[in-house]
């Protein structure tokens, strides 16, 4: 593909091209039926596109970007795996069913929320879990609400300010704490990338609401103190959260509720296979233990003597986060999956992943400084630092070209130069070793010819834009 420029519908947009006639209006015209203060002067500033064209413009932009469904995506922490289309064929089923359907007509749907929160209760070790939260992060936002209710009920609020977050959480991590009311305390990671013991001890204390943690970590490690790590929250008073976005590494082996994790949220479209990547829609579960389970969000569905029904009565309640009962598509996705992988299927999904994981990182240790040189989960850190010159945008850049997407870059924070590689489960050992080819042959690129990644990428319509005008002022319209 050469370097063009893609119009925009707008820039092919031409007077009076029509992509349907739609007949004149032969009824008489209602008066007044809209406030005229609700009205517009002049139609909206459309593109006039025939439907050949409006086609040929989409299928061509969708072309240009690159999907699971069309090449690697090792994007670490984001689980890019690859989405069996049944799942899009049963959550159609789903299609016509109305949000406000009553509860006797809508019995499927109900007894697949119920049996799909039991599903994720036995996943994690948890006694209830809500499908409201839209997210990772709009989960997180809601189990720290959980948390603060607890406290509140029991007259700790105004004492138990805190939330401890390790220094290698994910962004979303503070700032759901942040948006839930409390102040962050980072807690720095020791030696061997886990969370210091010490430092945790000295952070913890009466003012600790509780801990966010997730593991594996955003270096691809077990935390092996999770145990010690639970006592000495718990000790203080506080609760552990657990942010499930790395739950694909764990899945069927390990749960978090036997960790000693109080709260989870998992990220139904990265564990559970949802196309994503897009900006949505996700799914972010949350799940508690019983003495937080009050609190969850509510209508809850609930089993009767004559069936299933959704249960408002809730006194303790946050309240609702969602409207509706969560984004019903993805659950039922995340539902297919489940059923179609059994236990034992989840389990080796989670087993590949960390397989295809150690693979690479072995394959590519030679080449690259690897993070923490230790066996990893399910991802791994990788860092440009032992190459003078090359900088991990470089390289996410020259593997653009080769047709695969970068892996997350610049995270986590305490890495430099980090690039943080996730192949999932779904990728075949060509597919890894094509990867690590490309990885090896751009260090040897950089070597031959300092400053030869500099021009990359060539085969994209736009190449190396001003990252932060890019993101802040994005350029959509023509
Ligand atoms: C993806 C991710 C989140 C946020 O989840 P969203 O579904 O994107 O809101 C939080 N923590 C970690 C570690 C993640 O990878």
């Amino acid at each position: 593909m050469s370097r063009s420029v893609w119009p925009t519908c707008f820039e092919k947009s031409h007077p009076d091209r029509r992509g349907a006639d739609i007949p004149a209006l032969d009824v008489p015209v209602k008066e007044n039926l809209l406030p005229a203060e609700l009205l517009d002067d002049a139609p909206p500033a459309l593109p006039e596109m025939s439907e050949r064209e409006v086609m040929r413009h989409y299928t061509g932009l969708s072309r240009r970007n690159h999907g699971v469904d069309n090449g690697f995506y090792p994007l670490g922490s984001c689980t890019m795996k690859y989405n069996p289309r049944m799942n899009e064929v049963v959550s159609a089923w789903f299609g016509g069913l109305h949000p406000l359907a009553d509860a006797r007509d809508a019995q499927g749907a109900l007894r697949l929320t119920y049996d799909l929160e039991r599903a994720l209760c036995e996943i994690t070790g948890m006694d209830a879990v809500s499908l409201q939260p839209a997210a990772g992060a709009h989960g997180e936002l809601t189990g720290l609400m959980l948390i603060r209710a607890y406290h509140a009920r029991r007259g700790e609020l105004a004492k138990r300010t805190k939330i401890l977050v390790p220094d290698s959480a994910h962004g979303t991590n503070p700032a759901s704490a942040a948006m839930a009311g409390f102040e962050v305390v980072e807690v720095p990671s020791g030696a061997d990338g886990g969370v210091d013991l010490d430092a945790l001890r000295a952070a913890c204390g009466e003012d600790t609401a509780g801990l966010m943690l997730t593991n594996p970590n955003t270096l691809g490690l077990f935390e092996t103190n999770i145990l010690t790590i639970a006592d000495i929250v718990h000790n203080a008073g506080g609760f552990v959260y657990y942010d499930g976005a790395n739950l694909n590494a764990v899945m069927g082996i390990a749960r978090p509720g036997d960790m000693g994790f109080d709260v989870v949220h998992l990220n139904l479209h990265k564990t559970f296979a949802t196309p994503h990547g897009g900006g949505g829609p996700g799914s972010g579960p949350v799940g508690c233990k019983a003495r937080l389970a009050e609190f969850l969000p509510a209508p809850v569905v609930v089993k009767r003597e004559g069936g299933y029904a959704l249960d408002a009565d809730r006194p303790f309640s946050i309240g609702k986060v969602k409207s509706f009962y969560g984004n019903f598509g993805v659950c039922v996705r995340a539902y297919a999956y489940i059923l179609s992988l059994g236990g034992e299927g989840l389990k080796e999904a989670s087993e590949a992943a960390v397989l295809n994981a150690n693979y690479i990182m072995h394959k590519l240790r030679g080449a690259y400084k690897v993070a923490a040189d230790r066996p990893c989960m399910h991802e791994f850190v990788l860092s440009t630092e032992n190459i003078p010159g090359l900088t991990a945008n470089d390289v996410a850049k020259g593997l653009i070209d080769r047709g695969i997407h970068p892996p997350t870059i610049y995270f986590p924070l305490i890495v430099r130069e980090a690039m943080m590689v996730e192949p999932t489960e779904t990728e075949p050992p060509e597919v890894l070793d094509a990867f690590c080819d490309a990885m090896v042959e751009l260090k040897a690129l950089h070597e031959a010819n300092p400053g030869a990644l500099g021009e990359f990428p060539l085969t994209t319509p736009v190449g190396r834009p001003d990252q932060t005008l890019a993101a802040r002022k994005p350029k959509v319209v023509g």
